[in-house]
């Protein structure tokens, strides 16, 4: 990933939404305080045969761009690890699948490696290791902030951190095809140095209907907006009074997942 800098003084505003929801915790939440949790009580759960599938067509770029890079080369640093693996629990993936789905990939290149790091790191994620907490998955404020990627990093916003030309490159891969599209996107990048607005516009531009709330603010709520826009795509032509219901409703559905549970690592 290349790293291309910018100021963030006009996504204040955006943070400070965010920051309401930085507590976002794995969907399945449910008696995370007794450590029991592992994703078997998710309300939605995620399988690992439906992964490539789902990375595909519902995760954020910032998500599908680490799936790629993990199964094309087998190996991801640190912080991809650990971004993608909390992401994962919080989309419903239980630890015994999450182990299993990294061991795959992982093992192919370092084995040894893989027993005596990689899946710590797995058992960490899912409290069932080290201080055995639940921790949450990152939120959009906190990719953009903190922790920049390196040049051999995959973590990281895609519309924070590559440059225009990866970006593009990147988004053409991923489906927009529209010139029109493809440069309002960038624009809300390079002229409104809006990161997540972009991401929001991209989340347009893929399902034809707005994200609810209109913002982007983790990428676990992406991905379960996308999962509602994949499964009810009629919503889009409903009136605004239902419009207006539903984005209620799934704000609701957000709000629950969000706990202030949080001790990240
Ligand atoms: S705005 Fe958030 S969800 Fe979208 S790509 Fe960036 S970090 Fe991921």
């Amino acid at each position: 990933m290349h790293s291309y800098f910018y100021s963030f003084g006009e996504e204040r505003l955006l943070w400070r939404l965010e920051s309401l929801h930085q507590h976002y915790i794995s969907n399945a939440k449910s008696s995370n305080r007794n450590n029991q949790n592992d994703g078997e009580n998710s309300r939605e759960r995620i399988n690992l045969n439906e992964i490539d599938e789902l990375a595909r067509n519902m995760f954020p770029p910032c998500m599908r761009s680490i799936h790629d890079t993990l199964r094309r080369e087998h190996h991801l640093k640190h912080y991809g690890r650990l971004y993608y693996g909390l992401f994962l629990k919080a989309a419903g993936l239980s630890m015994d699948d999450s182990m299993e789905f990294f061991r795959n990939e992982l093992s192919i290149k370092n084995p040894e490696k893989f027993q005596k790091e990689y899946s710590y790191t797995i058992r960490y994620i899912y409290g069932k290791a080290g201080k055995r907490v639940q921790l949450s998955a990152y939120s959009c404020q906190k990719i953009v902030n903190e922790n920049a990627p390196g040049p051999n990093d995959t973590h990281g916003c895609p519309f924070r951190h590559f440059d225009v030309k990866n970006l593009k490159a990147l988004l053409v891969r991923y489906g927009i095809n529209n010139d029109n599209d493809l440069e309002e996107i960038v624009q809300k990048v390079t002229a409104e140095k809006s990161y997540t607005g972009a991401c929001a516009k991209y989340f347009s531009v893929k399902f034809g209907q707005d994200i609810p709330d209109q913002s982007v603010y983790h990428p676990n709520q992406y991905f379960l907006a996308a999962r509602r826009a994949v499964n009810n795509p009629i919503q889009q032509n409903q009136s605004n009074v239902e419009e207006g219901e539903t984005v209620k409703q799934d704000s609701n559905e957000t709000n629950d997942l969000i706990n202030d549970d949080v001790d990240l690592f």
